[in-house]
């Protein structure tokens, strides 16, 4: 297994790692990622929740439910309020990781925009990416990005 990615919110607080190919790479217009992100979409790389482990501080959690149902759980730091990532009640194998907290966001790959239907008049997506109204078909994922 390659070595594992790191990252953690802007004050250093809480840390984390996580190791494993990312399942799936996104960009989510949702409303509730508008809210969480302050901007017009969320980048989420979704990884394998067996390989993702917090390595310092403590993040604090809020639980929201999605429109199909599911409890959505958001980490972020308690200090600097920095979104970290999010656990989804339907899929406890995976956990959903806000690229922008990673050491190196670099890495990130989108595959697909999500939610396209809520995304803003302004907001300018890449057309070479595929744009899906909600979720994308054919994948098991029943909650936002
Ligand atoms: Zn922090
Ligand atoms: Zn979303």
């Amino acid at each position: 297994m390659a070595e594992a990615r790191r990252g953690g919110c802007l004050c250093g607080r809480v840390r984390y790692e996580s190791a494993g190919e990312p399942l799936f790479s996104l960009l989510c217009h949702c409303r509730d990622c508008q809210y969480q992100s302050g901007s017009a979409f969320i980048a989420a790389m979704r990884v394998p929740a067996v390989g993702f482990r917090i390595t310092a501080g403590e993040p604090k959690l809020f639980v929201s439910r999605s429109d199909a149902g599911n409890e959505i759980t958001r980490a972020f730091c308690p200090e600097c309020g920095c979104p970290l990532f999010i656990r989804v009640s339907s899929r406890p194998d995976i956990v959903g990781l806000r690229v922008g907290s990673l050491d190196d966001p670099s890495e990130f790959r989108p595959e697909a925009n999500i939610f396209v239907k809520s995304a803003q008049p302004w907001d300018y997506m890449n057309p070479d990416l595929p744009q899906h109204h909600t979720y994308p078909p054919g994948r098991a994922y029943t909650a936002e990005g």
